[in-house]
């Protein structure tokens, strides 16, 4: 198995005095665990006090998002370089809250993608259906159109960068988790496709994380399955509690 990579998406929680505090106990917590790769995605305002905590532990400091420009007139966005800046090594891209409420696209995600390759920096990007598109059979082709939409343009040195999160939108925020067979049913369903695009070792390597509602009482049984590599925790990611209560089962597997 190889060593999970647990990544808390903040979201647009938490005051900075908060976020600082449950930075800092993240970072004095990971210190020993070292079969496990962990990272926070806090608010973008946050990045740099947070980067200051977390400075020269294992803790890995990613965005939520960027825009695919260096810079120019895209008010309320944020580059790559700038992420960099603030001591970003990782960006969720592609989340299905930015997918279905802010109205991204394939082919915009696509743009972003490439940029963070270009920039040196490591893209979680997030694919997933919705329940009418899951009731309907539809989960292999959605997931399929979107990564090929997704990482179109992309290579084999790109892909040694990328980390993938299946995040069913009928299971993030909703208390509903995907049964440890069904998600992994559609990891091995995104293994296949990666081997296809870029080579079988490569697609082996890959992290695909599974994400919605995933918390202590369900992480275990999820990293047990063949295709899960990991995590992308929402809420469960907010509280000292439970982020680290599931970052040590993933170390104990
Ligand atoms: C997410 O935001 O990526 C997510 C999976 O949220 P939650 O864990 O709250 O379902």
């Amino acid at each position: 198995m190889k060593k999970p990579f647990i990544v808390g998406n903040w979201k647009m929680n938490l005051s900075l005095k908060d976020a600082v505090k449950l930075a800092g106990e993240i970072k004095s917590f990971a210190g020993n665990m070292v079969n496990t790769h962990i990272g926070i995605c806090p608010p973008a305002v946050f990045l740099s006090d947070i980067f200051k905590v977390i400075t020269g532990s294992n803790v890995i400091l990613g965005a939520q998002n960027i825009h695919f420009e260096d810079n120019g007139a895209f008010t309320g966005e944020i580059s790559g370089l700038m992420i960099k800046d603030v001591g970003c090594t990782h960006t969720i891209l592609g989340h299905s809250e930015r997918r279905h409420v802010f109205g991204e696209t394939d082919e915009f995600i696509n743009k972003k993608l490439k940029k963070c390759f270009v920039d040196d920096i490591s893209p979680i990007f997030c694919v997933g259906e919705t329940l009418d598109e899951r009731e309907n059979g539809k989960t292999n082709d959605v997931i399929e159109g979107q990564l090929q939409n997704g990482l179109k343009d992309t290579n084999t040195a790109d892909a040694k960068k990328l980390t993938i999160a299946y995040e069913p939108v009928w299971a993030i925020g909703t208390g509903k988790t995907a049964s440890p067979e069904q998600a992994n049913e559609v990891h091995a369903f995104i293994r296949d496709f990666l081997s296809k695009k870029y080579d079988a070792n490569i697609a082996s390597d890959i992290i695909i994380q599974y994400g919605g509602s995933v918390k202590p009482d369900n992480i275990r049984d999820l990293l047990m399955q063949n295709d899960i590599d990991g995590a992308l925790v929402g809420g469960a990611s907010l509280k000292s509690d439970s982020f680290l209560e599931m970052i040590e089962i993933a170390n104990s597997i």
